[in-house]
């Protein structure tokens, strides 16, 4: 049987059609209905968050975030990160400035953010890359002294924690991908969590175009999500801890078994950080080793992803190039090896066969 890099996780169908009978009864599909109220709840107390507003998707979680925070002019961001990053970047027209990452974590390298600090900068907006970390407490301090807004995209990091909080809980704002690729999935979805009680409040009024009944506010969008994908991260969100466990045992027969003298892999080694294990990436040698592994699990009907490719730096609709040589380099020789709920261990040991044989 076919093996993809994803696959997404399903409840037993009946706990899905218990939830959703309600909805036949009640006849309300959408406009922050009772099973998105409840799914709110309960993300916010797995959370442990105060404001959290589950919307359509994790991109326009990222574009109201923007819109919410006033921001202009540049902002400054990661080339290694899923293209939507950017795009929202763009989509506000705002300019983004790459700032090239860490080869130890993949995530931006705070250490050269102040350097690409100029007057028009109004914002970071950084992403906890395959759910590591960023440098949170350097970004934090920097943004302070230049005063700058901070945006996490968290859409790797449902699950992850860092020094006991939620690792979607820092920044003024973080953004999350409920996506059915992702490690906790509503279909489609995603949240939007912040930090001050009045900006959760705009951006409650961004979800639903702007206006309550009559009254109209402020311009906006329609960021709203359903009662039947709600209903979906209903009866995953209790699965979380199962799936993320599942995924360790997975994971830690991959470090067993990989040949490290030739492959190498962002580091987990970070104080405080609990792991959700939601990807699992390795580092070829070469962009031609890659494409060679690539091939040879292809022949054995085995889809790994590279991601993140390209370097989003070099996107071809950007209007200039910055160079990020970091990014550019592990962005030809990232690869995401299969990782998911039910994927058998000799699975893994035919993939981990097939890659050590081609190294
Ligand atoms: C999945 C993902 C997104 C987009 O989320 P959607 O819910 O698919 O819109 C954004 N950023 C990153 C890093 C992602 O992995």
């Amino acid at each position: 049987m076919a093996i993809n890099v994803t696959k997404s996780f399903l409840p037993p169908i009946e706990e899905y059609q218990e939830i959703i009978k309600g909805i036949w009864e009640n006849t309300w599909l959408t406009n922050n209905g009772p099973l998105v109220r409840k799914l709110e709840g309960q993300l916010k107390e797995f959370l442990n968050v105060e404001n959290l507003l589950f919307v359509g998707n994790g991109t326009i979680a990222i574009q109201m975030a923007l819109k919410a925070l006033n921001l202009t002019g540049e902002i400054i961001t990661t080339p290694f990160s899923y293209c939507a990053t950017t795009t929202s970047i763009l989509w506000e027209n705002l300019q983004p400035v790459f700032v090239d990452i860490e080869s130890k974590t993949f995530n931006i390298n705070a250490d050269l953010i102040e350097a690409a600090i100029t007057e028009k900068t109004s914002a970071i907006i950084a992403t906890h890359v395959y759910g590591r970390p960023c440098n949170i407490e350097k970004i934090e301090s920097i943004a302070k002294k230049h005063n700058l807004k901070v945006i996490y995209d968290g859409a790797h990091g449902f699950g992850a924690t860092y020094k006991g909080k939620s690792l979607l809980s820092f920044g003024d704002i973080t953004t999350c991908s409920f996506h059915a690729t992702k490690v906790f999935h509503s279909i489609e979805g995603g949240c939007i969590v912040s930090k001050e009680n009045d900006l959760n409040k705009k951006l409650e009024l961004y979800r639903s175009f702007g206006h309550k009944n009559d009254d109209y506010y402020t311009m906006g969008i329609n960021g709203k999500n359903s009662e039947f994908h709600a209903a979906m991260g209903l009866c995953n969100l209790p699965k979380v801890a199962d799936i993320i466990n599942n995924r360790k045992i997975i994971s830690e027969k991959y470090d067993a078994l990989l040949n490290w003298e030739k492959l190498s892999r962002p580091t987990n080694n970070i104080e405080g950080f609990d792991y959700n294990y939601a990807y699992y990436p390795v580092l070829l040698a070469s962009e031609a080793k890659l494409l060679q592994v690539i091939d040879a699990l292809k022949k054995e009907d085995i889809t790994p992803r590279r991601y993140f490719y390209p370097s989003l730096n070099q996107l071809p609709y950007l209007d200039s190039y910055n160079p990020c040589p970091i990014s550019e380099n592990i962005a030809q020789r990232a690869l995401s090896l299969p990782l998911y709920y039910d994927l058998a261990l000799e699975d893994v040991e035919q993939i981990v066969s097939i890659i050590n044989a081609n190294l």
